[in-house]
């Protein structure tokens, strides 16, 4: 894992004091009066995550929050262990002020990309640092006993976590298809899965935790981790394209993220791109899946699905191979890499005329191959996009390698707490 796991302070869980609505990382959702105190610690949380060290008076004075309520709520965070005092003072006029830092070592968030072939696994504390990351190599197989595989894993590490005396403060699992709000997946084509409930199914197996467990798509939650970690951290109008089997899109316009009606947005792989081109595993003909996907790009330089690897293995040891073929300059591979980024600059164009983002990020396998795709690929939104200068559209590679997904599974977990979920005080 190259990405370092110190947060950064997020705009979006700075909320002014007094609003009656949370504006959380996916949307905006009443709140009623009771919850004005949870709000209140989330505020005093996000400001700690974002400037610590820092005194109970430098909060009161950022949040707008009277001295009194801030000592209380200062001392219910340290209750919950969210909060530590430092043995430093800061010198001032009159009293020295102790100071407040994040704690959260008590707790363990959990999250988990699946795809058709592997499983990431990672766990992080409250503060961000990696406690655990798991690559395993998934059999495919019946949707049940890839979700026997996949609870096994989180079983494993909530064991680990416990015997360090942390408590798991939630557990989200990414995966590529349409999930809707019940954590069900509707279809997705290149796990072959169809009307799969998971999170019912992974609950279950857990023995129903006290935790949340949440099901999303990955290529959401990669969007989130692009978010909050690495050189695109923070900007509003973000789009990620994961670059696996298949093609899908996770947008954050405005600072939200985009899930749509029933949380099917940003199936960008399945938008026509080539009339005359392949059949795609949606059953249509030309989708930007199979013209453009890593999986398609692999299959047109001479790997057939099924032909000659089982579902459980890897695409790496295939992308190392065209990457090999590409630096020989093999007119057949630098051909075919062209086409997947001129196409990819065709959906970057229709991005930009949509959404007009600041950044489309290329990541999964296209991080390694991007030397060989961003030149079609720019010219090509340069070609197609209506604005001038592509209306500042940056199309670049991932900084998070193919960790994306998984890394932002975990920020999700985090997110939660930032947004006033906060766990009960720490047990063990
Ligand atoms: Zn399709």
């Amino acid at each position: 894992m190259t990405i370092g796991y110190r947060m950064r302070h997020d705009e979006s869980t700075n909320r002014e004091v007094g609003r009656t609505v949370i504006a959380t990382q996916l949307g905006q959702q009443p709140a009623d009066l009771t919850d004005v105190r949870a709000t209140n610690l989330a505020v005093v949380l996000g400001y700690v995550r974002g400037h610590a060290p820092c005194s109970r008076a430098d909060i009161a004075a950022a949040t707008g929050l009277n001295k009194a309520t801030v000592s209380s709520l200062v001392g219910e965070l340290i209750g919950r262990r969210l909060l530590r005092e430092t043995g430093q003072t800061e010198r001032r006029i009159g009293r020295p002020a102790t100071m407040i830092v994040l704690d959260g070592s008590p707790y363990a968030a959990i999250g988990l990309s699946l795809g058709p072939d592997e499983l990431h696994l990672l766990a992080v504390d409250l503060s961000g640092q990696q406690l655990l990351s798991w690559h395993r190599a998934v059999r495919g197989g019946a949707p049940s006993s890839v979700l026997a595989a996949v609870a096994a894993q989180v079983k494993r590490a909530q064991t680990r976590v416990h015997d360090e005396g942390r408590t798991v403060l939630g557990v989200t699992v990414g995966l590529p298809g349409l999930v809707d709000a019940a954590g069900a997946v509707r279809v997705a084509a290149n796990l072959g899965w169809r009307d799969v409930a998971v999170r019912d199914m992974l609950r279950r197996t857990l023995g129903d935790p006290a935790y949340p467990v949440v099901v999303e798509n990955d290529a959401n939650l990669a969007v989130l981790a692009e978010r909050r970690y690495g050189p695109y951290a923070g900007v509003q109008n973000l789009v990620y394209l994961t670059g696996g089997p298949g093609i899908a899109a996770g947008i954050i316009a405005g600072g939200q993220l985009i899930r749509g009606g029933l949380g099917y947005a940003g199936e960008i792989g399945h938008v026509p791109v080539d009339p005359a081109g392949p059949e795609c595993a949606c059953g249509r003909r030309g989708c930007l899946d199979a013209c453009a996907s890593v999986g398609a790009l692999l299959r047109r330089l001479g790997r057939s699905p099924g032909d000659d690897r089982s579902p459980g293995d890897d695409l790496a040891p295939d992308v190392d191979d065209v990457i090999r073929r590409a630096r020989t300059q093999e007119p057949a591979v630098l051909a075919a890499l062209r086409d997947v980024g001129r196409h990819l600059g065709h959906a970057a164009s229709l991005l930009a005329n949509i959404l007009n983002p600041e950044v489309v990020i290329l990541g999964g396998h296209y991080v390694r191959l991007a030397p060989w795709l961003l030149p079609a690929a720019q010219a090509e939104l340069a070609d197609r996009a209506l604005a001038p200068d592509t209306g500042g559209l940056r199309l670049v590679a991932s900084a998070l390698g193919t960790d994306a997904a998984a890394a932002g599974a975990a920020a999700h977990v985090l997110d939660s707490v930032d947004t006033g979920q906060l766990p009960l005080a720490a047990s063990s």
